[in-house]
């Protein structure tokens, strides 16, 4: 079958969009994408169409592209991710962006639920000075963020536990979550991606916030003084996350939007006094 051939065949027949046909096809042929834009009549080998029929027929039955391609990019890292993870999304890159922002150079980061490490990797790629921890409940998902870390060569310490349990009273300039906060029934949990991802990751209880709770809570046990909370979470949670925060005793409590204008962080900031 020609490369032109195949990817008519995902697109017409399975309905795969074309973008997602060419990632499919570039990894069960072993060429870039752009190769096979060059090269629409190049031909593939018997094993290469059966791999790329096979990856292709998996997306059409909704298996998210990230969980076939084994790997997703985020913050401009290249990430091993698998079903025992949640797939990083573009629009965490915001959290990291305001956690960069407010972090001393040198300080000590806490990344709660890290999941595949994408926020932490990402702060310790940008602050390599930084001292950065991260924790998850998972083992499953420790040993991919382990894997990470280790692939791109980024020192993080990793720790299994339920939120702050395996930090004693350790403080931190700076601590970041993307917990799971979709309520119980949500819709969007029996639709496309969501539907294949942890359920553990997603979903935090009958309105979304049970896991914010218990974050918000024991924050002021484990902030410096002056140090931040940033806290991702979705669509409407932004004035509960923002009063949690306050009844917290946090101060300077605001929210921003992502780029598709959803208010999707909320941070805070610590004094002791
Ligand atoms: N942003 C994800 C979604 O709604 C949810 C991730 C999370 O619960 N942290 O698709």
């Amino acid at each position: 079958m020609e490369v032109a051939e195949a990817l008519r065949f995902a697109t017409a027949e399975l309905g795969l969009e074309p973008s997602e046909a060419r990632m499919l096809l570039a990894r069960a042929s072993g060429r870039t994408r752009v190769a096979l834009i060059a090269h629409p009549e190049a031909r593939l080998d018997a094993a290469q169409t059966l791999r790329f029929t096979e990856l292709a027929s998996r997306r059409r039955a909704g298996e998210p592209v990230a969980y076939l391609l084994g790997e997703r990019e985020f913050y401009g890292l290249c990430l091993a991710v698998s079903p025992a993870v949640l797939i990083p999304r573009p629009e965490t890159e915001l959290l990291v962006d305001l956690a960069l922002e407010r972090m001393p150079p040198e300080g000590a980061v806490l990344d709660l639920g890290t999941g595949s490490g994408a926020v932490a990797l990402a702060i310790k790629s940008q602050r390599p000075r930084a001292r950065v921890t991260a924790v998850d409940a998972s083992e499953a998902a420790l040993d991919v963020a382990r894997g990470n870390a280790v692939r791109l060569g980024l020192d993080v310490e990793l720790l299994c536990g339920d939120w702050y349990a395996p930090l004693a009273d350790r403080r931190y300039a700076v601590v970041v979550s993307n917990p799971p906060y979709v309520a119980t029934g949500d819709h969007h949990l029996v639709e496309g991606d969501l539907r294949f991802e942890p359920r553990r990751a997603l979903v935090g209880g009958s309105d979304g916030l049970d896991d914010l709770r218990r974050i918000v809570a024991r924050a002021p046990s484990h902030l410096q003084s002056g140090g931040w909370i940033l806290l991702e979470h979705g669509r409407g949670q932004d004035e509960p996350v923002r009063a949690l925060l306050e009844a917290a005793g946090l101060r300077n409590v605001e929210s921003r939007a992502d780029l598709a204008g959803i208010a999707r962080c909320t941070f805070g900031q610590y004094y002791s006094e």
